[in-house]
């Protein structure tokens, strides 16, 4: 059989018998005969044996999560704008009974947002990766690792739940034995979330120590009062995108255009490298979101940008720090290289640089602007600067942003202008306001 984006020449990781290896070609399948580009789509794993997909679509869009998160990321990448210009992407889940149940409110919010995801819920019975431990979705009776006598809790009706949620798509198949590959593309073509319920056989726990034999599983949902093939599919509600006003996709599985962004605009685009900066602060002085507009700008500038942010786990106290990447190509990595320019605007955010080690850190030719209320450490070449006295403590992080990279030429004046148009109605003159002071007398740089 030809694949299409299954790198079917890998060697299998699964034990002889395991049902993943069948859904991930009838994935596959689906995924060919649904015709979305193949820079929309993005393969999302969850911690599991299925959790070892990744490398088997090389050339597709794979995140590899966190235990149970998987659906939370998805949404996030739905909600977004990859920025290569082929529109949405459409995120394939691939978690297991087990992940679904650590996960199950992330599924149950999915529903509710009709977040323009598709979820393959692997249910074995039981946690394979870990050891055979029972599971949401074990059989009443079943022996698991955890429940050696037998499991004596009755399983959760994962798609009652889901359509209580207000999903619109449920559907469950055996695997091998149903037809997987059309329900997944039925789902796939479903607009909005969708879930597929695929019932695998563990041969190493859910047959070797729960004795589930192949046509025992078949038998289960039938056991429970529940049916096999697409058991919910109601298309009233809009999807997510659609309710947010980002316009629909024409093959249902998300959305392009719409008023998710402005143009680039290459002609403001004056930086030819990957630029670094961080930006410290207090928690609460809009650290962050003067990084995310500054990303917005490079963005409408024909650049990529990529924004990393951190603060202590109690918000409004503390530091607040943000790292910015802009580069002319496609950033791959996001991570602590030496920036090209260090600001800092309180003694939280000069701790943090401290704890981080970024004081002397800069790249070669890199600047490190302070506040003048702040003391560098001795030794450091610093620029000291009077930012909160000219801004206020709120606008003092983007005003310096401003200052700085109107200096270095990075993008033209024209990219700040058209991220704060993006930005909410009653925040634009405030926002004006900085640039206008953090530009005056400053000769634009396009
Ligand atoms: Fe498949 Fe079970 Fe083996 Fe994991 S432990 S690869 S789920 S058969
Ligand atoms: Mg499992």
């Amino acid at each position: 059989m030809t694949h299409v984006y299954f790198d079917a020449s890998r060697p299998a990781p699964y034990c002889p018998g395991c049902g993943h290896p069948h859904v991930l070609r009838a994935l596959d399948e689906a995924l060919a005969l649904a015709g979305i580009p193949r820079e929309r789509l993005a393969i999302v794993t969850d911690i599991g044996c299925v959790g070892l997909a990744d490398p088997f679509f090389p050339s597709l869009h794979t995140v590899h999560t966190l235990h149970g998160r998987s659906v939370a990321v998805a949404v996030g990448l739905a909600l977004g704008d990859p920025g290569n210009g082929a529109g949405p992407l459409v995120p394939i889940v691939l978690i297991g009974d087990g992940g679904a149940g650590i996960g199950l409110l992330h599924l149950v919010h999915a529903a509710q947002l009709n977040a323009e995801v598709k979820v393959l819920v692997h249910n074995n019975l039981i946690y394979g990766m870990t050891g055979g431990q029972h599971s949401l979705l074990t059989p009443p009776g079943m022996k698991t690792a955890t429940t050696p006598g037998g499991c004596p809790v009755p399983p959760l009706d994962l798609g009652g739940v889901i359509a209580a949620a207000g999903g619109g798509f449920y559907a469950r198949v055996v695997a091998p034995g149903g037809d997987v590959a059309a329900t997944i593309l039925a789902a796939i073509r479903h607009p909005g979330f969708a879930v597929v319920e695929l019932m695998e056989l563990c041969p190493t726990f859910a047959t070797a120590v729960g004795g589930i034999t192949g046509k025992e599983l078949k038998g289960i949902p039938a056991s429970r009062g529940l049916a096999l093939g697409i058991v919910r599919q109601d298309a009233s509600r809009p999807p997510l995108r659609e309710a947010l006003g980002l316009g629909r996709h024409p093959d249902g599985s998300g959305a392009v255009g719409g008023e998710s962004g402005v143009e680039p605009e290459p002609a403001w685009r004056h930086l030819d490298r990957t630029a670094r900066v961080v930006v410290a602060g207090r928690a609460g002085e809009r650290v962050q979101s003067a990084a995310v507009l500054a990303a917005q700008a490079a963005m409408a500038a024909g650049l990529h940008a990529t924004v990393r942010t951190d603060n202590p786990v109690t918000q409004g106290t503390g530091f607040s720090l943000a790292e910015m990447a802009f580069a002319p190509e496609p950033i791959g990595y996001i991570g602590p290289a030496s920036p090209d320019l260090v600001i800092v605007l309180a003694p939280e955010g000069q701790r943090e640089i401290a704890a981080r080690g970024l004081w002397g850190a800069t790249a070669p030719g890199g600047g490190i602007l302070i506040d003048t209320t702040l003391e560098p450490p001795e030794g450091v070449s610093v620029q000291r600067r009077d930012l909160r006295g000219k801004y206020g403590p709120k606008g003092a992080a983007l005003g310096a942003l401003v200052e700085e990279i109107e200096a270095r030429g990075w993008w033209s004046l024209q990219g700040w202008e058209a991220a704060i148009r993006l930005q909410p109605r009653e925040r634009r003159a405030e926002l004006e306001a900085v640039l206008a002071r953090a530009t005056a007398g400053v000769i634009p740089s396009a």
